[in-house]
Formats: structure tokens, sequence, C-alpha cells
């Protein structure tokens, strides 16, 4: 199957209501351009450098998302352009972005990514720091950055009772935060290996990459 065979696959799969974020880390510029040509215009990215190469090279219509970790000091490099940055977990990293941004006089918009996932490895806040970060007095008065909602990875394993306990914990407190916050509206959860579930537990955004663009092969990266 070819990647516009794919994507319009999966599109028929998705409900109205869900985003889809075509996850194109270390695949080359002429297959994020075939998915372009298919209608694609939502890509993400999880470095940086390689988002920015591809950025100036693809067509400006396109929604860049950043869904890797970010570090701070090279949140400079995208302010520029960057639409949405899914894994933002600190106080500094708004800081920085907020700063960033007002340089290029832009809004960006944030998601929090939270930890629901067994795995030690996995980056992201707890409840307690979501909420401790959507009630800052300081946070609230940053006027180049906007929080629009929740971003989660479930544990990498084949028990999907278990992906779908993580997926609702989430789902619950996206909930319950989106009733207090009039701007928190998305849910970013779900890959190619969970977003049936993650749909199913109230996911608006899924960022899917191997499903629509093939396995990734790390070992050709530079
Ligand atoms: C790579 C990546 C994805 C997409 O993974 P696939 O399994 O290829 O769909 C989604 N989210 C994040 C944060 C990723 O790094």
């Amino acid at each position: 199957m070819s990647i516009a065979d794919n994507l319009t696959q999966l599109k028929k799969e998705l409900p109205e209501h869900v985003t889809l974020v075509a996850v194109s880390k270390t695949k080359p510029v002429s297959d994020l351009m075939e998915a372009y040509h298919a209608g694609q215009r939502i890509f993400g990215e999880n470095k940086i450098q390689e988002m920015t190469e591809k950025y100036e090279q693809m067509p400006d219509d396109i929604e860049w998302h950043m869904i890797g970790h970010v570090q701070r000091n090279k949140v400079k490099y995208m302010a520029g352009y960057v639409s949405l940055i899914h894994g933002v977990d600190s106080l500094k990293l708004l800081r920085e972005i907020d700063k960033q941004a007002s340089k290029h006089h832009r809004v960006i918009s944030c998601l929090l990514q939270v930890h629901i996932a067994e795995e030690e490895t996995k980056f992201g806040l707890d409840e307690n720091e979501v909420m401790t970060l959507l009630n800052s007095e300081e946070v609230r008065n940053m006027r180049h950055i906007k929080i629009t909602g929740l971003m989660g990875m479930a544990t990498f394993t084949d028990n999907e009772a278990q992906i779908r306990k993580e997926f609702d914990t989430l789902s619950d407190l996206f909930r319950r935060i989106a009733q207090d916050n009039a701007g928190i509206k998305t849910l970013s959860m779900g890959m190619s290996g969970d977003y049936k579930t993650a749909i199913a537990a109230g996911s608006t955004m899924v960022r899917i990459g191997s499903s629509i663009f093939g396995a990734r092969n790390y070992s050709i990266q530079k």
C-alpha cells in the first residue's frame, strides 16, 4: 500500500472530531510530500532540527507539531513557525516558549504531557503538577503561550486492558480540567498500535507514524 492509500484508509476509520497528526520523523521529505498531495496538512516530528529542515523545504500551509521531548535551548529554532508543542512538562519550558514566541509576536499552543505509563522512562507530569501549572498566576499571565490540552503515551505493552486503563485515567483528568478551563479542548493520545483504544477512551488527536509511512529504519539516521 502507498502512503496515500494508507492515509485514505486511516481517515475512513477516524471519527470526524479526531485530528490526525502524521508522524513523519526519520522519513524523507519526498514521503511527506506524498502525504501532502494526498491532503495531509498536519505533520508531527520529534526532533527540532529535523522538523526545521523539513519546514524550510515544504509548503507554507502545513501545521508543524513538535511531539518529542523539548530541550529548552532549542525552542528558539521552532518558535517562528511551530503550531503545537505536545510535550510540555515544566514551568521552565513554558517560560522559554513564552519568551521565544514573543520575539516572533506569536502565541504558541501547548499541551501538557501527563505521565500515565508504567515505565519510568517516559516524561510527563502527574495530576497535581498539571493543576499547579494551570492554576499558576505566572502561567496565566503568559501572553505568548496558550495551554490547549493534554498529551499522554500509554505503556508499550500488548495488554489492551492496561492501555485502556491508562487512557481512561488521562481522559478523566482531561474532562475535569476542561470543565474549569475554557481553552482546554485537545486530548492527544493514541499512536499506530493503540489509536483505536485511545479514541474509544476519548482522544481528540492521534499521532500516527508507521501505519502511514511504514516502519522506521533508525540505522539510516545521521
Ligand atoms: C513516534 C511517535 C509516535 C508515532 O508512533 P507510531 O507507532 O509510528 O505511530 C507518536 N507519538 C510520539 C510521541 C512519538 O514519538
